[in-house]
Order: structure tokens, then sequence, then C-alpha cells
């Protein structure tokens, strides 16, 4: 088995809000609240989970593009979370991120060779020829040509933008790239023809991925092992095929019943959830999931259920489970 390439412990982003008379009530909104999980080298690991859930700024918070409240990230053996400005600038050419939407952060009034070059000015390559080498190779690596480098962001299609991006994040051969939602802007057939390149330079160039996606047909896809959130907590994670063919936890089930399926013989039963993702500035006490829930029993509504292994590599936070991975109700 691979070594863990990222280990995260115990993560969580609060955003203060203030409420109430003379707005004195200082409440907390927990986009991540307790998030735990790792990753080994090689994998491809999904994070999954309708919109607002925290997947993304799990993400952020994982490369410090935003400043986690709390918990503890470990990369390649080191503790990123406590690394200084210096540090995390030299630690930041491992580990990259791709951006659902490439053209806003593209600058619209530079050429796209100018913009790769960037990061390796700000690394100290002072050889210019060489860093056009560079921009060189990585376009033709990601599909696109040599010349695109002195095009504009405007010129390019969205696919071609995604596929700047890309090669943007591996100008400095990093080990993990933190992928947010990168292909939910894309048309469905441009969609896979960017998954395709990302796997073949996972191979090619021996990547770690985390992928973040609200699309349950893309994760399976392209994932090796899915953690599912709701409401800024991890509440399944598992091996890809043991995760959909035998959700565990209530809310998993009831995603993967609402998602399509190819075969159109096959029959599935919907679950349809009641109610609305609750405010997460005001999370429900107990399992954050108990109202919306068809197995809450009087435990979920008063007890945070642990988030632990039920089976082997099997991690689910559900009371239903606590006996050792058959359901107790
Ligand atoms: Fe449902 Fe209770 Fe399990 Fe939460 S802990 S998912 S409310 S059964």
């Amino acid at each position: 088995m691979n070594k863990t390439l990222l280990e995260v412990k115990d993560l969580t982003k609060y955003y203060p809000i203030r409420g109430g008379l003379f707005q004195r009530n200082k409440q907390y909104v927990k986009a991540v609240d307790g998030v735990t999980f790792s990753i080994r080298e090689g994998e491809t690991f999904g994070l999954v989970g309708e919109s607002g859930c925290g997947k993304s700024t799990t993400g952020r918070s994982i490369l410090r593009l935003i400043e986690p409240t709390s918990g503890k990230v470990y990369f390649d053996g080191r503790e990123i979370t406590k690394l200084n400005h210096q540090e995390l600038r030299n630690i930041r050419k491992d580990m990259q991120i791709i951006f659902q939407d490439p053209y806003a952060s593209l600058n619209p009034r530079m050429t796209i060779g100018k913009m790769m070059e960037e990061p390796m000015i700000v690394h100290g390559i002072s050889d210019k020829s060489l860093r056009r080498q560079k921009v060189r190779e990585m376009l033709e690596v990601v599909g696109l040509n040599a010349e695109h480098g002195d095009r504009y962001p405007h010129e390019f299609s969205g696919g071609q933008r995604q596929r700047v991006g890309i090669a943007r994040a591996l100008m400095h051969q990093p080990k993990l790239i933190v992928a947010d939602e990168p292909v939910s802007a894309l048309d469905v057939s441009v969609q896979s023809q960017v998954l395709n390149l990302l796997q073949d330079l996972q191979e090619t160039f021996r990547l770690t991925y985390l992928f973040i996606s609200h699309d349950l047909s893309v994760v399976r896809y392209i994932c090796d092992r899915i953690g599912v959130m709701y409401l800024g907590r991890m509440v399944e994670l598992g091996e890809r095929d043991a995760l959909y063919d035998r959700p565990l936890h209530p809310y998993t089930q009831a995603l993967l019943s609402a998602a399509p399926i190819p075969d159109p013989e096959a029959l599935r039963e919907r679950i349809v959830l009641q109610g609305d993702v609750p405010n997460p500035a005001n999370p429900p006490v107990g399992c954050a999931f108990h109202p919306r829930c068809p197995y809450a029993v009087e435990t979920c509504r008063t007890t945070r259920p642990a988030f632990r292994e039920a089976e082997s590599g099997r991690f689910v936070a559900c009371h239903l489970y606590e006996t050792g991975g058959e359901p107790v109700a």
C-alpha cells in the first residue's frame, strides 16, 4: 500500500457572524466542523456533498488559502498548519489547486505564457528561455499548442481554459492537486476529455488528487475513495465501489438514490429528503442530519454521532452503526 501523503485531523473552519440587539451576539458559521481523513500517494480522493456542505472550504483550508480555525494538516510528514509564511510558500510548489472557473483566476490582460511564467519568477527561476521552454512543454502536455502561450484568456474555449489551469498547476510538478469542481462549468462532452486528461497526467507525473465535486457520476468515474460531507461534517468515507453499492449513512443513501443511473432498466427506490438543509449558523443539536433523517431516534436529537470505522476501511457518523457495522434500528 502506498504511503500516506496527506493527513487531515479534526479540521475546522468557523466564520464569525454577529446578530441580536446591537449586534452583540457572536455566532459562528461552522463551514468545516471536525473533518478527518487521509489520502495515500497516487490516490484520487473525492469529497462530495451538496452545495454549501463545506467541501471547497475544506480543500482551501488544507492548502491554507484560507486559514483553518483549528485542527492539523500533515503533508508528506510535515505539519503544514504550523508553517510560517516562507515555509508555506516553499511547500506550495508541491500542493497546487485547479479551480472550477479558470477564467476567473486568469488575468485577462496577460498572455497565458506570461501568466504561467509568473510562479517560476516568484520561485527564483531567472533564465527566461528556460521558463519559456517549460511553458511550451506544459501546454503540449495538456493537449494545447506551444503557440497558445502568446494568446489571451478570452481567446480560449472553456475546456481550453481548464487545460491552461491544469498546465499552470503542473508547472512545479506538484505531488498533490486539489481539484475544486474542475469540470462543473464545462459541457458534458468536454468534461470527459478533461477527466481523462487528469487521469493520464496522474499516471505520467505520479500525482495525488483531492477531487471536490457535487456531481456523483463524475466522482464515481475518477475517484478511488470518497468522503461524503453534510453541513461541514464528514458523514461517510469508503472505497468507491463499496460506497456506491452499499451506502451506509442515511444521507449518502438519499444522495445516491437521487443520482441518475446509466441503465434505463435498473430500478432504484428514490429516497426523498424532507425539509431543507439547516442553517449552518445554527446547526441542529446532535446529529446534524436528524431533522431530515427517516431513521432518527431520540439519541440522534441529543448526541452527535462519532465518526468511526464501521467496517474495514469504512467510516460512518451515525448512531445506527455504533454496535459494530450493523444497523441497530
Ligand atoms: Fe439518522 Fe440518527 Fe444516523 Fe443521524 S445518527 S443519520 S439522525 S439515524
